[in-house]
């Protein structure tokens, strides 16, 4: 038999096949390059030489994929709402919609229309804030891990914050609050032991040298068993006897009481105000269901001291940040954010509902509705889970199948458990059903 290598035309000969391609020159070389090796490739494993329609089609295929941003959107049907890794919370519609509006031309970003001079990017966001939360002062920075480390820098550098080693967590992605306050040098004083510290462990360990008791809601774990914590209440008083202050990192802090929606209940940020914290951290893009930012609320002298502090300049958020999250929270001030906001919708969509939309999908693609759990994820109530129906698939070769669906356009994430694929509806937006549904059915074919 006659060398199959020498069956494959030369990349000129192949470019010459893709003429009327409009890639450029270049790009257009390197991906005949590349499907030249893949065709080499495959031959070296056994398989006979592709036809010049299979590489020209090879060609075209890698030209497509090039062209594509590698950040892209991506249907989520895995059942983890606030999915660190699929980008967490969705936006509204309307947030979308403000997002667009400031980001197509020029804005008020920094300008007071009413006096026609510079205005202050800050309030378009933090009156809202404060309405909202009733804090005295509002603040936002980049991401919650901003707003932690601007805190620190701007209330405590080489002072010391007692915190219980209970709190000493990692959020995730290396975020591990020690280091963080090492990167801001305050120092840490770490009191009582992993399951239980009290009251008179923070009282014992205040100096001179102390400016702050800090809590950090251990927001991804939970400890069961023999445990104690010390109230806010309580660290408050404390506190505030002793002329320090107290700094509360909510993680995801939510608006709403999630207790009420068959979920434990997750501090909110208004139990915080109410029991006295100084200045409070939470999250924009996790139960908020914002975009990605950090929220520092708080006392009004302490909020205008982290304003002035240069780190904030280096951590402001953009336009587009400030746009979508000041209709996210507009949403809340109005009354109609479980209506609204995509991460509430799904924590609150009805059984029956997600029932109805998983006998569709199993009329188009087989399998059975089985009972299973979504989860509200990104960290926060961890343990926690919404009942779910959902659909149960099943494919040859789960590992093989799941891969394709991550490859289609655009990319489906599924999970696969037992062996079967499964497809949860709560966290696949209404209007990507027919999407999802149509990949899913190419897929099996
Ligand atoms: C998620 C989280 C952070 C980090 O927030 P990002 O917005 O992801 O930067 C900090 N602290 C706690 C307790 C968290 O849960």
């Amino acid at each position: 038999m006659s060398n199959p290598f020498r069956a494959l035309p030369s990349v000129d000969a192949l470019a010459s096949r893709l003429e009327n391609n409009d890639a450029p020159r270049p790009r257009l070389i390197a991906a005949c390059r590349t499907a030249l090796d893949q065709a080499r490739d495959m031959i070296r494993l056994g398989e006979g030489p592709p036809s010049e329609a299979e590489l020209v089609a090879a060609v075209a295929r890698i030209l497509a994929e090039d062209d594509r941003l590698s950040l892209r959107s991506v249907i989520n049907a895995t059942g983890v709402i606030v999915h660190t890794n699929l980008g967490r919370a969705p936006l509204s519609t309307e947030a979308q919609q403000a997002m667009i509006d400031v980001a197509r031309g020029y804005s008020n970003l920094e300008y007071d229309l009413a006096a026609g001079r510079r205005g202050k990017r800050d309030t378009h966001v933090e009156d809202l804030i404060v309405e909202i939360t009733g804090a005295e002062g509002a603040l936002v920075v980049n991401n919650n891990a901003a707003a932690v480390y601007l805190a620190l820098s701007a209330l405590a550098v080489g002072r010391e914050v007692i915190i219980s080693r209970g709190q000493l967590v990692e959020i995730g992605g290396g975020f591990r609050v020690p280091d963080v306050m090492r990167q801001s040098n305050a120092h840490l004083v770490e009191v009582g032991t992993t399951n239980r510290t009290r009251l008179a462990d923070y009282a014992n360990a205040i100096t001179e040298q102390t400016v702050a008791l800090m809590r950090i809601h251990s927001s991804n774990f939970r400890m069961i068993g023999f445990t104690e914590e010390t109230s806010l209440d309580a660290m408050v008083t404390l506190a505030h006897e002793r002329d320090l202050i107290v700094l509360d990192d909510l993680g995801s802090g939510t608006l709403l009481d999630t207790g009420l929606y068959g979920l434990d209940h997750e501090p909110t940020v208004f139990e915080s105000i109410t029991a006295g914290a100084d200045v409070i951290t939470f999250s924009g893009d996790k139960l908020l269901g914002g975009p990605q930012a950090g929220l520092l609320v708080g006392r009004r002298d302490l909020i205008e001291q982290l304003k002035r502090h240069p780190l904030a300049r280096a951590l402001r958020p953009d336009k587009l940040c400030l746009a979508g999250l000041a209709m996210t929270l507009k949403h809340y001030r109005d009354g109609e954010a479980i209506e609204k906001i995509p991460v509430w919708q799904m924590i609150t969509m009805p059984l029956a509902q997600l029932e109805a939309r998983a006998r569709v999908w199993t009329g188009r693609l087989g399998g059975k509705v089985r009972d299973a759990t979504s989860t509200v994820g990104g960290g926060s109530l961890p343990g926690n889970t919404l009942p779910t129906r959902a659909v149960a698939l099943q494919v040859d070769a789960p590992d093989q199948f799941v891969a394709r669906l991550r490859q289609a356009d655009p990319p489906v994430i599924g999970r696969i458990q037992d062996d079967l694929l499964w497809l949860d509806p709560r966290t696949v937006l209404p209007n990507q059903d027919e999407t999802l549904l149509a990949i899913v059915e190419s897929a099996l074919a």
